[in-house]
């Protein structure tokens, strides 16, 4: 598989952080409205309440009264016998009084046959007095239950009204007619309308009868049955009003009595939250009908700060993601130069153990030049002390010849211990061996193996040598490193009339301090920081390789130890510390 090209797959991601955005900015602002509504229906349904309450406290304030004038005697009496004019008009204008008093809308005695014998509105057109109201359902129940109710369009004002009837009883609780009180609701209308919601009130049969807006008036909420209708005509409860059905459908549930609805409203389909509060005592419903209203701001603030959210959990994860990466690049090249460090290491561990081995080598050149001379002396002055030997026992000197072989004697041990050395010097000795040695023992063995030279030379030296010293390391490598120093002294002290060489150790805990000062002239000051450098020298071709101090350095730090030199006395001075060995302190 071809891979995708790297402004395709840009083009992708961008084109995949935009759907995002979109999605999350359609999905806040779904969101915003949803809650808004359901916040919008919650605050309808604390309203609703408090309408209910209004109404409720309305209805209440005037509910005792038909019941307390009933008990009026004046009135009593009056239904007793037949009413003439003066006692008809007395009647009138008593309930006149009253009405305006209570601020009730009318007030009206029916005698025992319904028939209305004196009311508040005598006065007027619309008058009550002599109509007939036994058709009235309030009436009928006041008669069997002794109080009634029932809302009604007035059939001889036309307007409409809550009826609420008390019983009118006679001394042995004989039914003798009804006191009844209309309310009219005008004022709860008009209340009712300041605000943007539509207020509805509903009887049992879901007939709208109250609304504070035009056009909702007596309209069904449900489809009326036969019977219904029957009754309704023989109540005249609505009387002329024609009823006609609201459509509506409800689009959402958001609990009990409570909706989303799209109504075909008088003033144009619409949506709105529909909430419903039934008022038990007057079996009748409370609705209010809101439209939702959803801020466009609101929205759009929501949906901002969703594609704002969105985009920064993107940039979020894109930054962590490089950072991540970057992360593993870095871990990736340390890796490599570790890596790199560990294989140069071990090339420069090779080459250093190489060039301790060459110099081993030059150095066992230049001694076995050294050590030729040195025995070919010995051979031939054994040889003539073998010939001389002979010679005494053919003249049977036995006691001469005893005497003869001392001399032989010294001379091969000399020797046998010269060839012991060099034969352990040239070998390779593995690297990091430690192992508890004596460095007076070191020091000794060095300049055994020098001696020849030192005698030649006529080197005075001086030894301060602490015993033992121990130390742990590798006998052959440090005595290398004797050797070293011990020969650029000689060298250097060679054509100088004083050769004075002075070795000391000295305990400096937690170190041993080793010092080699000789009165050779010392190291010139430019020279003294590069003595150490492999292959320095000053020495004429074909004398020094410069190798010696570089590869004494890189042994003695090998075993912790350090190397240094400075000028002292006309001479040089090699400061050489290696780490006491703590287990050989009490031997
Ligand atoms: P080489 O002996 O082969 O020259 P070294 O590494 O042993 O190599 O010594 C490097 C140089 O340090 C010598 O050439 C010499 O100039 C200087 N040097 C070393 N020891 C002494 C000393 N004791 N006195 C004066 N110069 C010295």
């Amino acid at each position: 598989m071809s891979p995708i090209p790297r402004f395709l797959r840009l083009a992708l991601y961008t084109l995949l952080i935009l759907a995002g955005t979109v999605l999350a900015a359609g999905w806040a602002m779904q969101r915003a409205e949803q809650q808004a509504l359901v916040d919008d229906a919650a605050r309808g349904k604390a309203q609703l309440t408090l309408y209910a309450n209004a109404l409720h406290t309305l209805i209440e304030r005037y509910r005792a009264l038909p019941a307390v004038l009933a008990l009026d005697p004046q009135l009593r009496a009056a239904l007793t016998g037949p009413i003439d004019a003066t006692q008809q008009d007395a009647l009138n204008r008593k309930l006149e009084r009253i009405n305006g008093a209570a601020r009730s809308s009318t007030l009206q005695l029916l005698d025992r046959n319904g028939l209305s014998v004196a009311a508040s509105n005598w006065r007027l057109p619309s008058s009550y007095v002599g109509h007939d109201y036994g058709f009235r359902p309030y009436f009928n129940q006041t008669r069997a239950e002794g109080s009634g109710r029932f809302y009604a369009v007035g059939v001889t004002s036309g307007i409409p009204g809550y009826f609420l009837a008390s019983a009118v009883t006679g001394d042995n609780g004989e039914f003798l007619g009804a006191m009844v009180v209309k309310l009219e609701f005008p004022e709860l209308e008009h209340e009712w309308s300041k605000g943007n919601d539509t207020l509805l009130v509903s009887d049992a049969r879901d007939i709208v009868f109250i609304a504070n807006q035009p056009g909702w008036r007596y309209r069904l909420l449900r489809p009326l049955h036969d019977t219904d209708r029957s009754e309704i005509g023989s109540t005249r409860q609505y009387d002329k009003q024609s009823l006609s059905p609201l459509e509506y459908r409800s689009l959402q549930v958001f609990g009990d009595n409570s909706y989303l609805t799209r109504v075909d409203a008088p003033d144009g389909r619409a949506d709105y939250l529909w909430e419903s509060l039934p008022l038990p005592p007057e079996d009748w419903t409370l609705h209010l009908l809101r439209k939702p209203q959803m801020a466009a701001e609101e929205r759009r603030n929501a949906g901002l700060a969703a594609a704002g959210l969105w985009l920064a959990l993107v940039f979020l994860l894109l930054f962590l993601s490089q950072r991540w990466r970057l992360a593993r690049l870095r871990q990736r090249s340390r890796e490599e130069l570790e890596r790199l460090v560990e294989e140069r290491t071990r090339d420069l561990r090779t080459a250093q153990d190489g060039l301790v081995q060459s110099a081993k080598l030059a150095a066992l050149g230049q001694m076995s030049a050294a050590l030729a001379h040195e025995i070919n002396q010995p051979l031939t002055a054994q040889r003539m002390q073998l010939a001389t030997l002979r010679l005494l026992l053919d003249h049977g000197r036995i006691e001469a010849a005893h005497q003869a072989l001392d001399p032989l004697d010294q001379m091969l041990t000399r020797m046998a211990a010269l060839t012991g050395h060099l034969k352990t010097y040239a070998r390779q000795s593995p690297s990091g061996l430690r192992e508890p040695l004596d460095l007076a023992g070191v020091v000794d063995q060095a300049l055994q193996l020098l001696e020849p030279r030192l005698r030649e030379d006529a080197v005075s030296s001086v030894l301060h040598l602490t015993r033992p010293a121990w130390v742990r390391g590798d006998a052959i490598r440090l005595e290398q490193v004797l050797i070293n120093l011990l020969r650029n002294a000689l060298d250097a002290m060679h054509d100088k009339p004083l050769k004075r060489l002075e070795i000391r150790i000295e305990a400096r805990p937690p170190l041993w301090l080793l010092t080699v000062g000789d009165s050779g002239g010392g190291i010139a000051e430019e020279h003294l920081a590069k003595v150490f450098d492999p292959f320095f020298t000053t020495k004429p071709v074909g004398e020094g390789l410069g190798l010696g101090l570089a590869v004494s350095y890189a042994i003695v730090h090998e075993l912790d130890g350090r190397l240094s030199v400075d000028n002292r006395q006309g001479g040089a001075h090699f400061s050489l510390t290696l780490p006491i060995a703590p287990e050989m302190n009490t031997r």
